[in-house]
């Protein structure tokens, strides 16, 4: 590697943030060095973001560096786990000072706020494109999954819906707000908030639990088709903000909670047993939770509002800007 790519890591990237006591060997040799306690799983996940694929061009640095850094994180909680490690493999057009002060910046908050270590990466030189891999910890047996939820179940969201995706919308001039819930909603679409918290708070009380990348339709799609279940899905609970329902029509913002991405809230199945010890088990999570609907035999998703069924044809959002 260059002299001119090391002295980035140096300026940008080695020791700064939390140091977490596990490291034993973080950035500067051929691997990190990581101390995993007994029985622990290790969590791992890569989420790749390209510029002009999964964000637009054009896109605030301090936004791309928190975002990489979010989504990540956030498929940690949907496992219950606790983030631990990072390693960012970064693809960047050119070296340039201003763009990587504000992207490292980024990555470095959301890994000091949530007790993160970024230990290694990559750097390399092409179109932007940021790649992260992270890892955290979850006691054997605790583990939250695709694959538990069972008919009778209750299904719950962490947040509201859908804000994200008109986020975007305003970024892309489809749709029009006022300027304080155009803020709002544009925040939500670019420092999404990963719920650490409430995924750590789910284990023993959740039977199965996905964070919402796709959409609501598509991801709990997948939820319904690794636990062999069919869904009743409630509209009228569907939790939204003032801001979505102050800017589009009921209708329309049913659409945006269901169809469209990047909300990154949890969606989780509770059994009826486990429904009473929820509020308690998510009172200190600093995120609302709402009932939205209840798993059934068969498959597929059933729309109701208010008891009555509805024809939706909610399919999952097929975004341009791509999973
Ligand atoms: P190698 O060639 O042995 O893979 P590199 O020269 O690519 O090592 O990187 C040197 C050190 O800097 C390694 O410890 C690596 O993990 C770390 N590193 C490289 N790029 C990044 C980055 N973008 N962010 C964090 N650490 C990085
Ligand atoms: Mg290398």
């Amino acid at each position: 590697m260059a002299s001119r790519e090391f002295s980035l890591i140096d300026n940008y990237f080695k020791g700064k943030g939390h140091q977490r006591k596990d490291v034993v060997l973080g950035i500067g040799d051929d691997c990190a060095l990581l101390s995993v306690p007994e029985n622990t799983l290790l969590a791992v996940t890569t989420d790749t973001l390209v510029s002009g694929v999964h964000f637009l061009p054009d896109m605030a640095p301090r936004a791309i560096g928190h975002k990489a850094v979010a989504v990540n994180l956030s498929d940690l909680a949907a496992m219950g786990a606790e983030p631990a490690w990072l390693s960012l493999a970064l693809t960047l057009p050119k070296a340039d000072d201003a763009w990587l002060k504000e992207f490292a910046g980024a990555v470095i908050e959301v890994c000091e706020y949530y007790g993160v270590t970024l230990v290694g990466g990559d750097t390399t030189r092409g179109p932007l494109s940021i790649t992260i891999t992270a890892q955290g910890k979850v006691p054997v047996g605790k583990q939250l999954t695709r694959g538990g939820a069972k008919p009778g179940d209750w299904l719950y969201v962490t947040g509201t819906l859908g804000d994200a995706g008109l986020g975007l919308a305003l970024l892309e001039g489809r749709e029009q707000a006022s300027a304080d819930h155009r803020e709002y909603l544009i925040n939500r679409h670019c420092y999404p908030t990963p719920r650490l918290l409430a995924g750590q708070a789910l284990r023993g009380i959740a039977s199965s639990a996905i964070d919402l990348s796709d959409g609501l339709a598509s991801d709990l799609g997948h939820v319904l088709k690794a636990s062999h279940c069919g869904a009743n899905l409630f509209l009228d609970k569907l939790p939204m903000s003032q801001a979505l329902l102050g800017t589009v029509s009921l209708e329309s913002a049913w659409r945006y909670a269901l169809e469209a991405g990047d909300d990154y809230e949890l969606l989780f199945t509770v059994p009826e047993a486990q429904k009473g010890g929820l509020d308690t088990a998510l009172a200190h999570s600093g995120v609302k939770h709402s009932c939205i609907g209840q798993l059934r035999g068969g498959e597929g998703i059933s729309y109701l509002n208010h008891g009555q069924p509805v024809v939706l044809e909610a399919q999952g959002y097929e975004h341009s800007w791509a999973s």
